[in-house]
């Protein structure tokens, strides 16, 4: 547990919430707390129109659909609100080596044993020349490929959403003003901070206005004005691990059908992102700057898009990490404020909600306590680590020596628990999630045998099925994938029918 010091402390009521900034962070925070306790707390939230917002999360994970239910967001308003389209996982194309291709899908793959997971009758298979591609015993990946969709009986299809991120903070914008949360308009040009406790007072906007609060939720972006340049919170760079340090983001008019999967293409220093909406396609490249220049990452991508460019393509850096605290005083650091992780998993909209979640169970409500705020980062700490060991494996593991890059990923040193998880698949063919992690064991072995790393070893209970059995078990799930999938209606025209437009 991190030392707590007395200054994270404040015996006052929590009435007054200030969030500063309006991205996707910024109006996610205002939603679900005016959604939940709007009606006893006051929530205003401060947006500067000259200051724009990063304007390029569209990608999602399940987790985001669980979110609107929590607050009672109708899904086919929010869809054609933000021109959405479903998400059934990542399409990983050059990964593993160049011109070779797999799907990390949102879904189950086969049926588990308790004591193994599917990938060890699975392996066994392989051997005994029984099985097909380990994504033929998935129905979410089998249905992306074959481009199709639709809402299943409950569990039946885990999806998520590519979406407008400038449509989203308008729509939740619009849904926060409804729960009473008060948008301001101006430029913060300077934070007041308490002299006794060390905790912010106010904000001062460039207007002269002076707003005060109890709390405070940065969400001001990159800059981290409230957690990072005024109360210092030390920012911890993973870039030792993670190579990549800037993108450049551009949109292209739609050609052909949206698909229901994220592309994320493996470039010489970087990796491509293709999201399919409605109205466009959401495009960028993010590269490492060590190894390509603005110039060549451009030409990368106009050589690699498809459609009218319909934007300005814009160059955003960043350097991965994560601040070490993300709550200090009566201050709480949502989204980019907090640190950034590369978008190859789509993983940050998911953080920022799992920080509103978060505080939202630990709300301060009669005063803030030092032991909540040790708790609070305690948990962010375990949770993005996790994510970062999943991401690095994606770089780590593979067989491209093609380039520089790539070279440097593979033979880089990485943390002692990814190392460990890499070790454990490699020689037993085991996973095991750990309590409270996003990526279930699944999704581990998706991506690792994805990314060429093949175990040597399977648990015997695989044994206990002799070839006819094994195969009647295997067939079965891949023929119930099958018709289910055949079933399925085209993902456009399904858009296009649940959600007709505003
Ligand atoms: P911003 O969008 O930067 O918003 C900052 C806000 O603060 C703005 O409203 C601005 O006006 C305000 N502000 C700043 N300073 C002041 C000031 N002085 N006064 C008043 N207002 C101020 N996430 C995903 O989940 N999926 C993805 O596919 C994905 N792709 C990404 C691709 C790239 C290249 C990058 C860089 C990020 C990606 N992300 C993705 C992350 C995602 O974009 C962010 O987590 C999300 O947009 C939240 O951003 P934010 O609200 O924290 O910051």
């Amino acid at each position: 547990m991190p030392e707590t010091t007395d200054s994270n402390a404040c015996n006052r009521p929590i009435r007054r919430v200030v969030i500063a900034g309006g991205g996707t962070a910024g109006w996610m925070a205002a939603a679900a707390l005016s959604r939940t306790l709007g009606k006893v707390l006051d929530i205003k939230l401060i947006e500067s129109d000259e200051i724009s917002t990063v304007g390029v999360g569209e990608a999602t994970i399940p987790t985001l659909v669980t979110f609107h239910r929590l607050l009672d967001i109708n899904e086919q308003e929010f869809m054609a609100a933000t021109q959405a389209t479903f998400k059934l996982g990542i399409s990983f194309e050059n990964w593993r080596d160049v011109g070779q291709d797999y799907i990390h899908s949102f879904g189950i793959t086969g049926k588990d044993h308790w004591s193994a997971g599917f990938q060890h009758f699975w392996l066994k298979g392989r051997e005994r020349q029984l099985a097909s591609d380990y994504g033929d015993y998935c129905l979410e990946l089998k249905a992306s490929q074959q481009n199709r969709f639709a809402h299943l009986p409950k569990g039946g299809m885990n999806y998520a959403f590519h979406m407008d991120a400038g449509l989203y903070a308008r729509y939740l914008r619009r849904f926060s003003e409804g729960f009473g949360a008060q948008r301001i308009e101006g430029k913060i040009v300077e934070v007041c901070k308490d002299d006794a406790s060390g905790h912010i007072r106010s904000l001062m906007m460039d207007s002269g206005e002076e707003i005060e609060g109890d709390l405070f939720i940065d969400c001001t972006g990159f800059r981290g004005l409230l957690i990072g340049q005024t109360l210092g919170a030390h920012y911890q760079d993973w870039s030792q691990w993670l190579h990549c340090d800037s993108a450049i983001a551009l949109q292209t008019r739609s050609v052909g059908e949206a698909i229901p999967l994220t592309r994320s293409i493996a470039r010489e220093a970087g990796w491509q992102w293709r999201i399919p909406l409605q109205h466009r396609v959401g495009n960028g490249i993010v590269f490492s700057s060590q190894h390509w220049d603005d110039e060549q990452a451009l030409r990368t991508l106009r050589d690699n898009i498809e459609g009218e460019v319909l934007t300005e393509p814009r160059v955003i850096r960043f350097k991965p990490g994560q601040r070490s605290e993300t709550w200090i005083g009566n201050c709480v650091a949502l989204g980019l404020s907090s640190g950034f992780l590369e978008p190859i998993e789509s993983t940050s909209i998911h953080l920022i909600q799992r920080g509103i979640v978060r505080l939202l169970q630990m709300f301060p409500a009669s005063g803030i306590s030092p032991a909540d705020v040790a708790e609070y980062n305690q948990q962010t700490r375990n949770e993005i680590e996790h994510i970062r060991d999943f991401i690095i494996l994606h770089y780590h593991v593979t067989q491209r020596r093609d380039s520089a890059f790539w070279r440097g990923c593979r033979e880089m040193e990485i943390p002692a628990s990814l190392q460990h998880r890499i070790d454990l698949f490699r020689q037993t063919g085991r996973v095991f999630r750990v309590p409270n992690e996003l990526f279930a064991e699944n999704s581990w072995v998706q991506v690792m045998l994805g990314q060429g790393l093949v175990p040597e070893q399977r648990h015997p209970v695989a044994d206990l099925m002799d070839d006819g059995e094994l195969a009647r078990f295997l067939d079965g799930i891949r023929d119930r994938v099958n018709k289910t999938v055949a079933q399925l209606p085209a993902h456009q025209t399904y858009v296009q029918t649940y959600c007709p437009g505003e």
